[in-house]
């Protein structure tokens, strides 16, 4: 199988990374903060090590500040429902996937939060900021936008609207969901005051863990509460991070994964991942753009995740026919109505080909000699 649906999740994941799930299962499965004896010290020991390493990777103030979660869904949906307030008004991007989008619209229902959206497809950077600067009003607290869309190759500029943020007194939040462990992020530098991203995909984990990293200026309210392994005798949660918002036991097993995967991203360097995705891409955009039926969507920008459809055939079964070629891709929507709204694509959707750092040139001919057949 020639896989190509890494925006979903990575595959296949570095032997470092299954060892590392391995080792915790078999030989320190203690619960971390549950438990003084040994096991459950090793473990703690895990996860502290997987925070420093995030946070360095992340230029986060402090380990401390990464809280981890289920899945960038429930990071987004924490720092969302945690942090805005009754009738406050928020500005987010036409690339947002569902998992921004969905809290916000309940949001809507139930707190009476509205959202602006401002335009990013075709916009230079300046008019990417006086989009933003145009929408806000006298409730608006934050911005939020991806960095990478899930479905085009379109990252957003976060330092100059970082920079807006500040200037303009509101907060900034990031969905790194597709950027993180591929693209340098610094969040202290950016002036991101929220991140949220998945382990599995470009950080090259394992399904199980996400996170949201958060700078030290922010309390949220807690989304779900239950034991932390401290100040037990308190019927509140404790104000301190990362415990205030790590109700319940964590997903050990990930998060040592995780951990690994950041290590191996370390050694192979985020600069060459990049150059190896951006080369993949141009040289798949080259081929399908020499295939007479194909429309390629936003196509200026080198990334990891090309869009396209073939005119007059249905994206899910052009799907079909690739992964009956022995080749993964993902087709429809993907989760975010929004951006493909925003790209123009049929209504029922196009076809993403999104790369990793295991693919190579002869996945890009395979697809390209599939789609002529
Ligand atoms: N945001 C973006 C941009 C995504 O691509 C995804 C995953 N497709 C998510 C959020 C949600 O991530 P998760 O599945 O980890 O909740």
């Amino acid at each position: 199988m020639i896989y190509l649906d890494n925006a979903a999740t990575t595959y296949p994941k570095p032997p470092a990374v299954i060892e590392a799930v391995r080792r915790h299962v078999a030989e320190y499965g203690g619960n971390p903060g549950r438990g003084a004896h040994r096991l459950s010290l090793r473990a703690a020991e895990a996860v502290y090590a997987c925070r420093e390493s995030l946070s360095a990777l992340l230029g986060l103030h402090a380990p401390e500040g990464i809280v981890f979660t289920e899945n960038t869904t429930y990071a987004l949906n924490m720092l969302l429902k945690g942090f805005l307030k009754e009738s406050d008004h928020v500005l987010i991007s036409e690339l947002e996937h569902n998992a921004v989008y969905r809290p916000l619209w309940r949001l809507g229902e139930s707190r009476g939060v509205t959202f602006s959206v401002f335009p990013v497809v075709g916009k230079s950077i300046p008019q990417l900021l006086q989009g933003i600067e145009d929408r806000i009003g006298p409730r608006t607290v934050a911005v939020i936008t991806t960095h990478a869309s899930n479905i085009c190759s379109v990252t957003l500029p976060l330092r100059e609207i970082g920079a807006l943020c500040r200037r303009r007194g509101l907060r900034f939040f990031v969905d790194a969901a597709q950027s993180a462990g591929r693209l340098p992020i610094d969040m202290r530098a950016m002036g991101i005051d929220a991140l949220a991203a998945p382990g599995h995909k470009s950080l090259l984990g394992i399904q199980g863990c996400g996170f949201l990293a958060l700078s030290p200026t922010l309390q949220l309210d807690t989304l779900l509460e239950g034991g932390s392994g401290v100040h037990s005798r308190l019927p509140t949660m404790p104000v301190e991070l990362p415990e205030r918002l790590e109700a319940g036991t964590l997903p050990v097993p990930a998060i040592a994964a995780l951990a690994a995967g950041v290590s191996f991203l370390r050694e192979l360097g985020q600069a060459e991942i990049e150059r190896r995705e951006k080369a993949l891409f141009l040289a798949t955009k080259e081929r399908l753009s020499a295939l007479p039926d194909v429309v390629i969507h936003q196509p200026e920008e080198a990334g990891a995740v090309l869009l396209f459809h073939r005119k007059g055939e249905d994206a899910t079964a052009v799907a079909a026919a690739l992964d009956r070629a022995g080749i993964a891709v993902r087709a429809g929507l993907h989760c975010a109505p929004l951006a493909h709204k925003a790209l123009g694509t049929p209504e029922e959707g196009a076809v993403r080909v999104s790369f990793g750092p295991f693919n190579t040139l002869s996945d890009a001919d395979a697809l390209w000699q599939a789609l002529k057949a």
